[in-house]
C-alpha cells in the first residue's frame, strides 16, 4: 500500500488475475486490492461494484469520486442519495461528491432470473420461502459472514447450496472475496457495511439477475440505521439489477413460524457466526439457543437436523441481554412458550432468569468475568510463558 497524494480517488475498472476479478481502490489509507471469484457464473468486469467498493473510502475520506469510464446515470443518482443517507445517520461519513464522471444509461437485461442473498438463517429461508415460486437463483458470499478460513464451514455451506439446488431446482451461485477487510476499515461490519458489501457482489452478477432479495435483519418496529436497511438497499439499484430489501413486515418468531414447516429449512438451518471447529450450528451461542428456543416452542426442534435437540438450559442462564434487539427477541420466545403452555418449563425459567436481571447485575457480572478472565491470562503467562485467549 502507499499513501494516496491526491483530494480526489479515481474509479478503474477491475482486471482479471487469472480466475480473479481484482479491484484497485484508492483510499487514504492506500490502495486495496480485493479480489471476488466465482466458478459458477462469469463476473461482470463493472465500475459500478468499483462506484460501490470506493463509496465508504471516499465518504469516510471527504475526496471527491471521479471516473473516466461512463458510470451507471442512475446508480450515480442513487449514491448521491444514499450518501446523504449516511451522513445523516453516521457524523463521520461526508456526502458524496461524483464530478468528471459521465453517466452512462444501464439497460436491463431481462435474464428473467431473481435471486436471493442467502446465508441459511432465518432470514434467507423466510425470503426464499416467500418468493419461492420467483426465485431462481440463491447466493452466498464466502467471506462476508465467515472468515475465508474457516474451511470446514465453508465446505458446508457448499454442500448445503449443491443439496438445496438439487432439492428445490435453483441454481446456487458462491462468490468468494478478501473484500471485507476493505469495507471494516472505513465501517464496523453490521452496523454500517454489509449492505453496500452485498451491493457489490450483486453487482458483479448484473447480466446473469434482473432482481435481488436482500433478506431483512429487522421488523419495521426495530428499524434503525444499520448497514442492511429499506431505505438504502434500493438505492444500489439501476435498470440493470434491482434490490429489493425483503421481509420486515415479520418479527423474528414470525418468521421462524413460516420456515418451520419447510423440511429444506429444518435440514439445512444455520443461523451460528460463532466459530467452532467442525459446527455447523454451535448449539450454544445466544443465537443458536434462541432460535432453537422458538422452535422447541413450536414442537418441531426434535426435527430440525442442525441443531441438538436438547436445550442447555445452564448456558441460557450465563448470557448477558445487553441489547435492545436481544432483549426483544427474549421477550417474542417467552410470549411464543406462554402460547404454548409451556411456562413451567426450565426453557422459559432461564429465559425469564436473565431478561428479570437489572442492567447493574448484569455490569457486575460482566466485569467479574473480565476479572477472571485477566487473571487467567496472567496466571498463564507466568505458568506457561505463554500468552493464551
Ligand atoms: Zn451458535
Amino acid at each position: 500500500m502507499h499513501e494516496a497524494p491526491t483530494a480526489e480517488f479515481i474509479l478503474k475498472k477491475p482486471h482479471w488475475v487469472q480466475d480473479r476479478l481484482v479491484f484497485d481502490i484508492e483510499s487514504s489509507r492506500g490502495t486495496f486490492s480485493p479480489y471476488f471469484k466465482c466458478d459458477t457464473l462469469k463476473l461482470q468486469e463493472s465500475i459500478e461494484a468499483s462506484l460501490l467498493l470506493s463509496t465508504l473510502p471516499a465518504m469516510c475520506d471527504s475526496r471527491r469520486l471521479t471516473s473516466e469510464t461512463p458510470v451507471s446515470e442512475s446508480l450515480l443518482h442513487n449514491m448521491r442519495q444514499f450518501s446523504e443517507i449516511f451522513s445523516s445517520w453516521f457524523p463521520e461519513y461526508h456526502a458524496l461528491e461524483l464530478t468528471d464522471i459521465s453517466g452512462d444509461q444501464a439497460v436491463s437485461r431481462n435474464t428473467g432470473r431473481v435471486g436471493s442473498f442467502f446465508t441459511g438463517g432465518v432470514d434467507s429461508f423466510y425470503t426464499f420461502i416467500k418468493h419461492r415460486s420467483e426465485i431462481t437463483d440463491l447466493i452466498y458470499v464466502h467471506g462476508y459472514d465467515l472468515q475465508l478460513d474457516d474451511l470446514s464451514r465453508r465446505e458446508a455451506i457448499t454442500e448445503m447450496g449443491r443439496q438445496i439446488a438439487e432439492e428445490a431446482n435453483i441454481r446456487f451461485i458462491e462468490i468468494e472475496t478478501d473484500s471485507q477487510k476493505l469495507f471494516r476499515a472505513f465501517g464496523e461490519w453490521g452496523l454500517k457495511s454489509h449492505g453496500i458489501a452485498l451491493g457489490v457482489a450483486g453487482r458483479l452478477l448484473a447480466g446473469h439477475l434482473d432482481k435481488i432479495y436482500v433478506p431483512s435483519s429487522f421488523a419495521e418496529e426495530d428499524l434503525m440505521p444499520w448497514g442492511s436497511h429499506p431505505d438504502t438497499d434500493p438505492l444500489l439499484s439501476d435498470e440493470t439489477v434491482e434490490y429489493v430489501h425483503d421481509g420486515c413486515e415479520a418479527s423474528r418468531v414470525e418468521k421462524v413460524q413460516v420456515i418451520k414447516d419447510s423440511a429444506l429449512a429444518l435440514d439445512h438451518l444455520r443461523v451460528c457466526w460463532e466459530r467452532v471447529e467442525g459446527a455447523y450450528n454451535c448449539g450454544a451461542c445466544e443465537k443458536c439457543l434462541r432460535t432453537m428456543t422458538s422452535m422447541y416452542a413450536m414442537g418441531v426442534l426434535a426435527e430440525c437436523k442442525t441443531f441438538p435437540h436438547k436445550i442447555d438450559e445452564k448456558r441460557i442462564r450465563s448470557f448477558l441481554l445487553t441489547s435492545s434487539s436481544a432483549r426483544k427477541f427474549t421477550n417474542e420466545n417467552l410470549r411464543l412458550m406462554e402460547s404454548s403452555g409451556l411456562q413451567s418449563s426450565s426453557v422459559y425459567a432461564a429465559w425469564l432468569k436473565i431478561l428479570s436481571r437489572s442492567d447493574s447485575h448484569n455490569w457486575r457480572i460482566w466485569r467479574y468475568r473480565r476479572s477472571m478472565g485477566k487473571l487467567k491470562r496472567a496466571i498463564h503467562k507466568v505458568f506457561l510463558g505463554r500468552k493464551v485467549e
